[in-house]
């Protein structure tokens, strides 16, 4: 047993990396008690030894390798992306392509999506390119329907101009890690994951998973967002990977953290290497250590506050139906390339009268709508305010309704330029424009979508009032 001493200066960071022999587990039904302990240490010093003095020793390696490998072989989930990857095992440029190319896709979607959901997306996204060929193909348009529900679109854009690229330069996909990091959106996770699964090359693959299982197999507690300690720990995931099996390997590293070694409450007694956890050995001698102090938790960024108006801009004409101004958001940021109603992002909180300003000289700005010149204000009323909250931003948008005539010329003349949206996907709507869709027509047939506006259907217009209240009022808040 460690003593008192032993273990306090390990926890101020006076000594290196204790490793306890497995004589020293407990059976797993003790092991179980001890990492349910509530009680957390996190206001201790848990300042383990400098991390680039952190190694696993030959044996470690060895004995990690081992039983990782053993462990994923009996309990790999079947996973689509998993059956394109090993039927397309044996040769041929064509399958292996195949085979790196679902890997591609279906990393890219784990980013920030639970496996569960990714399957449906991964199933009909191959089915529609099963190569990167017909993906090279496809519009920006096409793949935004495909991704709908996905969130983050950037990431559906990266693997659409990706495809191109690597098309445009040959059509074989790069091989190595390295390679592969020179095409647009991949990123050093994304290669590892595709050179060593596809290509079979002995490189990393450090996702969330893979940080928590090596944080607490050696009881690391410096900052996991640190750049020096990520650094570190791929330094670390590199001395571990099989050269032998480096997919498999990868896999079950990251699997490992996805099933066993949860952030809240691993299954240390199911753990393949609970023999090489360090937090495991700390918490079952100190009353007040549990293994998921590891890795260190690190307070959140404080959240921005954005807030926007958002006008709903309805022009009515003589002798045809209203259309509803829409207005594509640009190509790079928040949203990117999405289309939404007409909305202006405010400096801060604004009162009525300065977020109708902004609004004003948003829309002269972008399409001559003059208020006092080319148009006469029907109605103008505040429908709500709806608060969205991205990961890292909360914004509060005022919505309006704004109905215009027309008295005067109507052309778009700067940027964000409306385009012909005849047969757009609808789910390329941003958020914003797809809940209006959805609440002021989607009671009735689809709308007809043309030329840079919504057609709603035929109701009347104190009914399409009524429901765009009714509709924005579900999401006010009072804030
Ligand atoms: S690696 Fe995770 S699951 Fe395994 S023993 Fe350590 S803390 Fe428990």
């Amino acid at each position: 047993m460690l003593t008192s001493n032993f273990k306090i200066n390990y926890l101020a960071g006076k000594l290196h990396s204790p490793l306890l022999s497995p004589h020293h587990l407990p059976p797993a039904a003790a092991v179980m008690k001890r990492c349910r302990q509530p009680k957390s240490v996190q206001n201790q010093a848990v300042d383990v030894a400098d991390i680039e003095d952190i190694s696993f020793s030959g044996k470690e390696i060895q004995e990690i390798r081992a039983s990782l490998l053993q462990w994923y072989d009996e309990n790999r989930r079947d996973l689509p992306w998993r059956r394109i990857s090993s039927t397309a095992n044996e040769v041929g440029i064509e399958q292996r392509d195949r085979r790196a190319y679902a890997v591609w896709v279906s990393e890219v979607m784990l980013q920030q999506t639970k496996v569960q959901t990714v399957i449906g997306y991964f199933n009909r996204w191959m089915e529609k390119w099963p190569t990167i060929h017909h993906l090279a193909q496809a519009t920006i348009e096409e793949v935004n329907e495909m991704w709908a529900g996905l969130g983050y679109y950037r990431r559906a854009r990266f693997l659409l101009e990706g495809a191109q690229m690597i098309v445009e330069s040959g059509g074989e996909f790069p091989n190595t890690a390295s390679s592969l990091q020179m095409v647009r959106g991949i990123g050093n996770y994304t290669a590892g994951a595709i050179a060593s699964i596809a290509f079979e090359e002995a490189v990393p693959v450090v996702d969330g998973n893979v940080v928590r299982v090596i944080t607490r197999l050696k009881a690391i507690s410096a900052n996991p967002k640190d750049s020096k300690t990520v650094k570190d720990i791929w330094e670390l995931a590199r001395k571990l990977v099989d050269p032998l099996r480096p997919g498999d390997f990868n896999q079950a590293f990251m699997e490992l953290g996805a099933t066993i070694c949860s952030p809240t409450s691993p299954s240390c007694s199911k753990c393949p290497t609970s023999v090489q956890c360090q937090a495991l050995s700390l918490s079952m001698n100190q009353e007040s250590v549990k293994v998921t102090d590891f890795p260190t938790k690190v307070p959140k960024a404080k959240q921005r506050h954005d807030f926007s108006a958002v006008s709903v801009v309805e022009i009515v004409e003589e002798g045809s139906d209203s259309k509803y101004l829409l207005v594509k958001r640009p190509e790079e940021g928040l949203l990117a390339g999405l289309w939404e109603f007409p909305s202006v992002l405010l400096e801060g909180e604004a009162d009525l009268t300065a977020r109708r300003k902004a609004i004003d000289s948003f829309l002269k700005q972008s399409f001559g709508l003059d208020m006092r010149k080319s148009c006469k204000v029907v109605l103008r009323e505040e429908v709500g305010v709806y608060v969205h909250i991205f990961s890292h931003i909360r914004l509060k948008m005022y919505i309006e309704l704004l109905t215009l005539r027309m008295t005067g010329s109507f052309y778009p003349s700067v940027t964000p330029i409306p385009r012909c949206i005849r047969n757009f996907p609808k789910s390329s709507f941003s958020f914003l424009a797809k809940l209006m869709r959805y609440t002021l027509f989607g009671l009735h047939h689809g709308p007809e979508i043309q030329e840079g506006f919504i057609y709603p259907c035929n109701c009347k217009k104190e009914k399409r009032q009524k429901i765009i209240n009714r509709s924005f009022k579900q999401f006010t808040v009072n804030s």
